[in-house]
């Protein structure tokens, strides 16, 4: 039987008593466990020896305590002192001074080594302080004697701090481990364990630490974070207060709490266990209700499974957190069986279930028996309530638990936002930076170093417009401002890469608010250099001329639109040109298109050279280009571009070896004389350079109003000539053609007469030219020329046969190559002879193509054709050409005869041709003789034939009848 009988020491007498009447004496081995209270070390050797002169062979273990238990009591002044009787147990001890063996671990083997023997069941065990390492020490026991159960206590925190005095039967230390072997293979020993506690707040990291000296947590002093989460008064207990809320360190295949044992001056912390780098803590919160539970089991378990002594080592800290339920649970376990020990500062337990460890707000207990089995107690079942109190502590440990769970749950729901954020950062292929308030880069994603070649370390507190172009800073300090004012920002920018390369990027800012106060910016850029290119060559398609690369018609009138508008707000002039290359079509025709193409872009370059400042130029289609003038428009300005541009044109142009004379027409129109909208002022400078066109080109026009009413006539007049010929409007009358001496009618000059039902009778100067440029003379001249063959042919069967028709042909109907077939079929149909007919040509259809001309005019010539030049005089031809064409008939022009005076150049004129005339052996008609003293002066002037309305007017067939009829009678008479 293995039993204890608990003494609190007030004085020798008291304590002999005890012994005698316990009779503790009488027991063949004893271990007496003195728990000191706060004794020096002389009262303390002076109570062993009063133990000792007892009983002298007692085994002694001993330490100081802050709180001593007695049975069911806690003792917290007089010491105790625990007599445990033992029939079969043999029981030895040993002191180990700390200063014998620096290392832990050894001095744990050198302790197990020199302590255990083969019949060693359990180990008792004091530590006088904890910085001795208690820890080291049981791995050390541990590794030599794994099978044994230790149970024990750490009396003192720090060395030096309190006097902690640790002693055997026969030696003493204060800073030292007393143990006891109890030695009896049939001993039973029971151990028990009660450590609950909670994690409390979120995990720490240790960053920084060595053995058991953490140096950081989370990058801060250990010291710190401390203060932090537990306050300032907790710091100031330390090491003391660490016991009550240690850390709790999750490791492989446990978690267990270690403790500060030790506070440097540098704010780092050792630790009661050596912690690794990376590892994390949470604080630990002694759970109250967990701690009840599990002691509340155990004294059940005991009641049915007594045993017959327990040792316990309760923690200091568990004692003031649960003082009410500690008493009670001492005063429970003490009806279980005799129960010594006392309140210490870390608690030893290691057996075959539990890894040798030092723990802390624990209960740990040793239990012995040397029978095997022991009647169950006659007890209810231990049952404690929780006070008041207690019910607080449950509720604030479940608070902090809840709120802890929640702070967790906050914590992943913050790291799971913070890598749905990240994914976005990391993985858009769009660059994402942020910068701060004064426009440094704060955070750059993967893109961003992708895109320009920068390394984050590169980037990272530097100013983001370091990295644009110069020119661009402010535009992009206007666009940062507004972002941090609130506004989103859109812009584009050219940025460089780090090895120089640019693109165009399309960016947005938004600005980053935390708790509704900006803290700086984001940016988010997109790569646009492509899509740029591919828009700025379909605009360049849509909008310029592939050739010259000037702007298209489409994109001038998009220019012209915005100048109107401007200067409509301003109340400016502008000018308007349109420029043609005159007979353009000869040149594609001569040169082929290519060089024509050649041509017109350098042409166009010449134009943009002179062209002054504000001057627009387009290309409005082939050979038809417009130009803007917008500054300082004047008329006189206008004149002067214009002219600097034809000018230009005008310089030859080199194709091969050859040189070529290019001349332009320009029509002008004004805003706003000519129009006030584009379209009108368009139409308008058209419509003068159509009319520079037809009077021949090389001129510079600016519009009039008449123009558009003649050409608006002209419209008219040429749909009413074109059904003149099958409605019958055209007639023809004849003119006499005279001898002067005499007045014979020869022949007569068939002149074309058009009788419009509303125009009236239009006249041949008018339509004559229309019918040219449209092309309608083809056919009138065809009608004129059988009309008149059938005419001639019925006067000559009607006695006048050698009467001849004289008929006006125009340039374009001679060129015709089909005229003297013409000519031919009009003989034959009428039966007229060729002799007979006489075609009348002007000047200017001799000049034009002369080689050709010539040719054509000896065909007519050999088929016995008369060829008169008509209206002699008004073209700028020398005499010298008639020698050589086969001309039979000269016409004076009445511009002479009008004005014909003696001694007037016109009289000079008229004898000169007209010897002339005659000299090269041609018939000299004299036309538009209207007075009877122009008659006489031709007369005096030697001229044959003449024709007038002195004579007669053109006349109808019918008339002109009557007439040579009545001539032809006075020349009978005559
Ligand atoms: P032209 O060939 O020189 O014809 C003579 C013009 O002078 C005629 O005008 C005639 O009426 C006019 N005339 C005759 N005597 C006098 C006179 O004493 N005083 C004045 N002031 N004028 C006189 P018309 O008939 O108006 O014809 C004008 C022009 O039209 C002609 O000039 C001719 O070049 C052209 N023409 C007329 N008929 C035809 C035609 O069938 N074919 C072509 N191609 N041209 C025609
Ligand atoms: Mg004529
Ligand atoms: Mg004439």
């Amino acid at each position: 039987m293995a039993k204890s009988f608990n003494h609190t020491y007030h004085s020798k007498e008291e304590l002999y008593r005890y012994i005698s009447s316990s009779q503790i004496d009488l027991y063949p081995s004893i271990l007496v466990q003195m728990f000191l209270g706060q004794l020096s070390m002389a009262e303390a050797k002076r109570l062993r020896s009063e133990v000792l002169s007892k009983l002298p062979g007692a085994v002694i273990i001993g330490c100081s305590t802050e709180g001593q238990v007695a049975d069911g009591r806690i003792i917290n002044q007089s010491p105790v002192l625990s007599f445990t009787v033992l029939e079969e147990t043999e029981v030895v001890s040993t002191l180990f001074e700390a200063g014998e063996v620096q290392d832990g671990f050894q001095r744990g083997r050198q302790l197990a080594e020199e302590l255990v023997n083969m019949e060693t069941k359990a180990v008792i065990l004091f530590a006088s302080h904890l910085d001795m390492n208690p820890q080291e020490v049981l791995e050390g026991f541990h590794a030599v004697t794994p099978q044994i159960p230790v149970g024990g206590g750490v009396s003192i925190v720090t060395a030096g701090k309190k006097q902690s005095i640790v002693l055997t039967e026969n030696s003493e230390s204060e800073n030292g481990i007393a143990a006891a072997a109890l030695n009896n293979s049939n001993l039973h020993v029971h151990t028990f364990i009660n450590e609950q506690w909670k994690e409390v707040g979120r995990p720490l990291t240790v960053t920084k630490s060595k053995g058991a000296i953490i140096e950081k947590i989370d990058h801060q002093k250990p010291l710190k974070v401390l203060k932090h989460y537990l306050g300032e008064r907790f710091v100031a207990h330390l090491p003391e207060s660490g016991v009550e809320f240690p850390f709790l360190v999750k490791r492989k295949d446990s978690t267990s709490t270690l403790f500060p044992t030790r506070i440097h001056s540098n704010g780092s912390i050792e630790m009661s266990k050596q912690v690794k780098q990376g590892e994390s803590l949470t604080f630990a919160f002694a759970d109250l209700e967990a701690i009840v539970d599990c002691s509340l089991k155990e004294l059940n378990r005991l009641r049915k499974k007594p045993v017959e002594s327990m040792f316990i080592f309760n923690c200091v800290a568990r004692r003031q957190f649960i003082t009410d339920f500690s008493e009670s649970e001492m005063q429970m376990m003490g009806e279980v069986s005799s129960l010594s020990g006392f309140f210490s500062h870390g608690e030893i337990l290691m057996d075959n279930d539990n890894p040798p460890e030092l723990y802390s707000h624990s209960l740990t207990c040793l239990a012995i028996s040397e029978r095997g089995h022991l009647p169950p107690l006659e007890r209810e079942r231990f049952q404690y309530i929780l006070t008041p109190e207690g019910n607080t502590r449950v509720s604030l440990t479940q608070l902090i638990n809840a709120s802890s769970y929640d702070i967790e749950k906050l914590n992943q729901n913050i790291q799971i936002s913070e890598e749905y954020y990240r994914s976005l950062f990391d993985n858009n292929t769009d660059f994402v930076y942020s910068t701060d308030l004064k426009g440094r880069f704060n955070s750059i994603n993967p893109t961003f170093l992708k895109t320009f070649g920068y390394t984050e370390e590169e980037l990272i507190g530097k100013l983001s417009i370091s990295y644009i172009f110069e020119e661009d800073v402010p535009r992009i300090k206007r666009h940062f401002y507004r972002t941090l004012s609130g506004k989103e920002q859109f812009y584009d920018l050219w940025i460089p890469s780090k090895s120089g390369e640019v693109q165009l990027f399309h960016i947005k800012n938004i600005p980053i608010t935390i708790e509704g106060k900006c803290v700086g910016l984001f940016g988010i850029g997109r790569n646009i250099t492509e899509q740029k290119k591919t828009e700025e060559r379909i605009t360049q398609l849509a909008y310029f001329d592939s050739e010259t690369g000037l702007p298209n018609r489409v994109k001038f009138r998009e220019i012209a639109e915005e100048f109107i508008e401007r200067a409509r707000k301003k109340r400016r002039r502008l000018g308007i040109l349109f420029l043609d290359i005159d007979r353009f079509k000869l040149v594609n025709d001569t040169l082929g298109h290519s060089a024509g193409d050649r041509i017109l872009i350098e042409l166009a370059e010449r134009i943009k050279n002179v062209l002054p400042k504000g001057a627009y130029l387009g290309r409005f289609g082939s050979d038809k280009f417009t130009i803007l003038i917008s500054k300082n428009v004047t008329d006189e300005k206008i004149k002067q571009v214009a002219e600097m541009i034809a000018e230009h044109i005008q310089i030859p142009v080199m194709q091969g070896n050859q040189e070529f004379y290019i001349k332009a027409s320009i029509g002008v129109g004004v805003y706003p004389d000519h129009g006030t909208d584009l379209s009108d002022l368009l139409r308008n400078a058209d419509t003068a350079l159509n009319w520079a066109k037809s009077n021949g080109g090389d001129q510079i026009i600016f519009y009039t109003d008449e123009m558009n009413i003649k050409a608006m006539e002209k419209v008219k007049m040429e749909s009413y000539l074109r059904k003149a010929l099958e409605r019958n409007e055209l007639g023809i009358v004849y003119q006499p053609i005279v001898e002067l001496s005499g007045r014979r009618v020869i022949g007569a000059e068939a002149l074309l007469r058009w009788n419009h039902p509303y125009l009236g009778a239009v006249s041949p100067m008018e339509f004559i030219p229309l019918a040219e440029e449209t092309g309608l003379i083809g056919q009138i001249g065809s009608w004129v020329l059988m009309e008149a063959c059938k005419q001639a042919n019925k006067w000559q069967e009607k006695g006048f046969p050698d009467f001849y028709i004289s008929v006006n042909v125009s340039a374009n109907q001679f060129q015709q190559p089909s005229f003297t077939h013409e000519i031919n079929h009009a003989l034959k149909v009428s039966g007229l002879s060729p002799e007979n007919l006489c075609l009348e040509l002007t000047e200017s259809v001799m000049i034009q193509h002369s080689g050709h001309t010539i040719d054509r005019m000896e065909e007519l010539s050999a088929l016995g054709v008369k060829i008169a030049i008509d209206d002699f005089g008004t073209g700028y031809s020398s005499l010298g050409y008639l020698k050589d064409l086969p001309l039979h008939v000269l016409k004076i022009d009445k511009s002479f005869v009008q004005n014909i005076e003696e001694s007037s150049p016109d009289y000079a004129i008229v004898q000169a041709v007209s010897t002339m005339g005659k000299g090269l052996g041609m018939q000299v008609v004299v036309e538009g003789i209207e007075t009877s003293e122009q008659l006489e002066l031709l007369d005096a002037l030697n001229c044959d034939l003449g024709q007038g309305y002195l004579i007669s007017r053109p006349v109808s067939p019918e008339e002109m009848e009557m007439w040579m009829i009545d001539s032809q009678a006075v020349m009978t008479k005559g």
